[in-house]
Parts: C-alpha cells; structure tokens; sequence
C-alpha cells in the first residue's frame, strides 16, 4: 500500500480536512487493500460520530409530473412515453398514517416540479401530516420562491432536499436547460437561512464528469455545511438524451460516499435506492461505507412504478410492510440498528442539543 494513501486517509479520519488534491488522491485507491482501508475508515468514522443507528425516511412520490427538462432524468416533461400521476391528498395522508404505524419517524414528500401544488395546496397536506402525526417532515419538490419556502416551513416543514447534481457549472448547465448553478446555491443559502435542514447532493458517473468533479462536489457540500447529502450512481434511462450514456459505477460511488463521510463526520448521508438497483446488496455495502440513513419507498403501489427517474428501480412492487421487514432484516445483517428517534440533523444535536 502506497504510504500516501495511508498517512491521507489516516488524516482525513482525524481531522475531516483534505485539500482538493488530496481528495483527488484519496477517490482513486490502486488496489483492493488500499479500498478496503478507505471503506474501512468511513465505517470507523460513521460509528463514532453517528454510533450503530440507520434512519429510516419514508418517501412519498406524490406527483411525477415535472415542468424541467433535466437530461438525464426519466420524469422529464419532454418525456412523454410516462404515466403521469398525482396522488390525491387522501391518499397521501393516508400513506403518512400507514408508514407511522410502521414506525417511521420521517415523512419525505418528493415530487418532480410540478407549479399545480401551488404553497397553499402543499402547506395544505403538510400541515395535516404535522397535525395528525408525530414525524419530522422533509420536503424535496425542486426549485420555488423565496415566499414558498417561508410558508412551508411555517406550515411544519422540517428539512428540505435540494441535490446540487454536479458542483461543475458548466456541467450543470449543460444538463439543466433552462437552470443555473447559481441559483441553485442560492436556494440552498434561503433554506439554511429559513431554518430548514438542509439536504444537497451528486450524481456519480456523469458523463462528462471527472474525479477532480467529484472532489468538489464534497468539498462544496462541506463548504455549505449542509446536514444530509444525497450520494447516488447517475443511471441511463432510455426515454432521455442520456439514455446512451454509460451510468456510474458502484464501486465509485462507494468511494465518494466514503471521502463523504470521512470529511463530513456528522452529516447524514442514505445508503439509496439507486445503489441497491445497481447491486442486491449495494445500500449494505453503502452503509459499511459510511452510510447511515435508508429512504424506503411508501408510496402507494399502484402510482410507484410511474415513479421512473431511472429505470428498473428496486421495490417497486413491495407493500410497505413487507418493504419495512425487508430493511430491518437488512439492517440488522450487518449489526446495525434502526434508530427509534426522529433523525434530525446531527450537527444540530451536537452544536445545539436539539
Ligand atoms: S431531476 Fe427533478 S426537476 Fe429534473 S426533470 Fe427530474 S424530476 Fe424534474
């Protein structure tokens, strides 16, 4: 094993500070020995800071119609071979009920940007999941005003999950018609600023994207201090201009996820579904690497499938009972715990005893 590797690994287990470059290094371990002591240093990292226990959130995709034109994603407004859907807010309600008595303490309600949920509408089921239930609620539904955050969050909005993609602008721009990097980070800083818990996160395997990308995709999330970040492999979807690309890699995004962890000790960050459609037991791997949140899907079944941000995604099919014993069972495989508390951001805990 090369002494560099080691003596930067070591450094970024206890201090959590690389430079870019030696980020750069750290992503690209020439052999099986020098992985196993990155995966190795993540997990060691992962127990001391957030101890055995898995979060689990439940998501809700309530509606898959999507007014962007994101290249690589499969809800794209352009695509028009999807059923599209939106769940009634009965419906929706319901589904919160039903993952409660499962015993999930986070509610995410995820959707593509669809301007139909106007504030009212959303503050609308927020607030009745908020009034009937004892759960954190996170919110993942794109880009929106200033004035529409604020009125989330009033209504009982806890956290809010804006994945940044790449940290790359120009790539950014060139997957994003009509969108900038810009003013995605702008979003971020009004939801740090109204008080949410914040969510960002990356594609792994972009086309187009480099190591030296990937590096400061971590260094950005660490720059912003966000409490979650969502790290996943980019999987081509036919129905998109991207479906010809080749998709990310477990292995590396494996890798990231462990730099993630070692220089972001306190953040939460999700073993994902998108690892587990790459790999049976891609979200245990995740979670030996650093991981310690898992999203379980609680949607309604017969609207999941319609879901399709990639294709051939794992669980479509699973009823959220089954789905939850499933976690549990794979949770507890690799001597872990599901946590019976609410997840909220560790940083918060610890800096502010919340
Ligand atoms: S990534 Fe999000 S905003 Fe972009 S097309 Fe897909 S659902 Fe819409």
């Amino acid at each position: 094993m090369r002494e560099k590797f080691k003596s930067l690994v070591a450094k970024a287990a206890e201090w959590h500070e690389l430079t870019k470059e030696e980020l750069i290094y750290v992503l690209q371990p020439e052999d099986h020995k020098e992985r196993e002591l990155l995966f190795k240093k993540a997990d060691e990292v992962r127990q001391n800071y957030c101890g055995s226990d898995v979060h689990l959130r439940g998501i809700i995709e309530f509606s898959n119609i999507c007014e962007r034109n994101c290249l690589y994603c499969g809800l794209r407004g352009d695509n028009k071979r999807l059923n599209r859907y939106r769940i009634p807010e009965e419906e929706i309600l319901e589904a919160a009920a039903g993952a409660y008595r499962l015993g999930y303490k986070t509610i995410v309600l995820q959707s593509g940007e669809d301007s139909w949920y106007t504030a009212d509408r959303l503050c609308s089921i927020i607030r009745k999941i908020k009034e009937g239930l004892d759960v954190a609620i996170t919110l993942c539904v794109g880009e929106r005003t200033y004035e529409d955050y604020r009125e989330f969050r009033n209504a009982g909005a806890d956290r809010y999950l804006l994945k940044h993609e790449t940290a790359n602008g120009a790539l950014y721009t060139r997957l994003h018609p009509g969108m900038s990097f810009r003013a995605r980070i702008s979003r971020l800083e009004w939801l740090k600023e109204l008080g949410y818990q914040v969510g960002a996160g990356n594609m792994v395997g972009l086309p187009g994207q480099t190591i030296a990308d990937l590096a400061d995709d971590i260094l950005f999330m660490k720059r912003m201090d966000v409490d979650m970040a969502g790290i996943g492999p980019f999987i081509p979807h036919g129905n998109t201009p991207l479906g010809k690309a080749s998709g990310g890699t477990l292995d590396l995004t494996l890798r990231v996820l462990a730099c993630a962890r070692l220089l972001m000790p306190l953040v939460h960050l999700p073993a994902t579904t998108a690892v587990g459609t790459l790999h049976p037991y891609g979200r245990e791997k995740a979670l030996q690497c650093g991981a310690n949140v898992v999203m379980p899907n609680i949607t309604p079944s017969r609207y999941r499938k319609d879901y399709e941000i990639y294709p051939n995604k794992i669980c479509v099919n699973e009823e959220p009972e089954r789905c939850r014993g499933c976690i549990q069972n794979r949770i507890s495989s690799i001597g872990r715990t599901v946590a019976s508390d609410y997840g909220h951001s560790l940083k918060l805990k610890v800096r502010h005893n919340y």
